[in-house]
């Protein structure tokens, strides 16, 4: 195994940047298929690979600096690392408590182990709203990098040194049983960066965090339904300062509306209407989504017959256009008559055939007398 840095020709505190323009250009240089008939190309492409594949991996370049060809599983260490981690350092890890120093300060936050950011939030609108869409802006608190220290976490003009407990990795092994399998996870010293805070950011005391609250639009289509669910994409938290936010994901509440009820894309409501207009047909004023209409009556309405009138209803999400709204007619009994209104039913009964009598007085108590008397 030869050393990766001396292989692409550059500095050992070359930037990924310098290592992967060198390696490009390397590579051009001795590929196979640019020198046919130079044996010597083969063997020279395959160790610019190697090397690359050390140098543009963080974790193993890391781990080559510190632990030479044998940290990445290319020294013949026998017995010694290779295992499913390419032979990443062994940290033992007992002595640290996962929930230690970083735990508090992001559990302050709200942040748990293992949380990837997302956040819910419920977000109410009104019946109308709903039907036809709307912009609103909510206000919320999220935990965003802490721009005084830009996340690292130390105050202004310290320095960090690198964490001893995953050796500047950010991960460490798990080693569990006698089994040869370990399990890898962040490091909990260091939070995953690698780095040690000495002199902590007052601001967000270490944690690279801080709850800001924010306002942001978000754009309700039409037609949503209550209960339904949109996505943010990374208005959620931040769980690290080095990684995109979770998303923000909204629970629609649509408030009930005095007059209409939901069915599908169709609005429902009920109406009174005179018996007159019942039997005789007319005109009503009735309320729709976009104001004050008018639906015509046909003659011989019976009650609880449903009348529909076209495109007043919900905002078709899928196909377009509007749904129905669906007038469900309620006929009106007249209770307090005059007596030649009186008069004039009786007589309708009369001509319609209908024999009318007294209404029955009889009560539940008489009917009880009647039964043993
Ligand atoms: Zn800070
Ligand atoms: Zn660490």
């Amino acid at each position: 195994m030869r050393d990766p840095y001396e292989v692409l020709g550059v500095d050992r505190s070359a930037t990924q940047d310098e290592i992967k323009s060198a390696f490009r250009r390397l590579a051009a240089q001795h590929h196979p298929d640019r020198n046919p008939g130079d044996d010597g190309a083969h063997q020279r492409f395959k160790d610019l690979n190697a090397a690359y594949q050390v140098l543009s991996d963080p974790q193993k370049r890391a781990a080559f600096d510190r632990f030479g060809p044998a940290g990445v599983g290319m020294g013949a260490t026998p017995g010694g690392p290779g295992g499913p981690f390419g032979g990443m350092p062994f940290v033992d890890v007992s002595d640290i408590n996962i929930d230690g120093i970083f735990g508090d300060l992001l559990g302050a936050l709200g942040i748990k182990t293992g949380d990837r950011g997302s956040l819910q939030k419920e977000i109410k609108i009104s019946f109308e709203e709903a039907a036809f869409g709307c912009t609103k802006e909510i206000t919320y608190e999220r935990v965003e990098p802490c721009l005084d220290c830009g996340g690292i976490g130390a105050a202004k003009g310290s320095a960090t040194e690198r964490c001893t407990a995953c050796a500047g990795r950010g991960r460490v092994r798990l080693q569990q049983g006698v089994l040869p399998i370990a399990i890898e996870r962040p490091c909990a010293r260091c939070r995953g960066t690698g780095r040690i805070v000495l002199d902590p950011c007052k601001t967000c005391r270490g944690a690279g965090l801080v709850a800001k609250s924010r306002t942001i639009e978000v754009t309700i289509p039409p037609g949503i339904e209550n209960g339904a669910s949109r996505i943010v994409e990374r208005a959620g938290n931040c769980t690290r300062a080095d990684r995109a936010p979770g998303d923000l994901e909204l629970t629609i509440r649509v408030s009930p509306h005095e007059v209409f009820r939901r069915v599908g894309d169709d609005v429902v409501c009920s109406m009174p209407v005179s018996f007159p207009v019942a039997a005789l047909g007319g005109e009503i004023e009735i309320p729709t989504l976009d104001g004050n209409g008018r639906l015509r009556i046909p003659a011989g309405t019976q009650p609880g017959a449903v009348l529909r009138v076209k495109g007043k209803g919900i905002v078709r999400r899928v196909m377009g256009g509007r749904g129905d709204q669906l007038v469900e007619i309620i006929v009106e009994v007249p209770t307090r008559l005059s007596s030649s209104q009186k008069e004039l039913i009786t007589r309708l009964a009369e001509e319609l055939g209908e024999e009318v009598k007294e209404p029955q007085e009889a009560t539940f108590m008489d009917k009880l007398k009647n039964l043993f008397g």
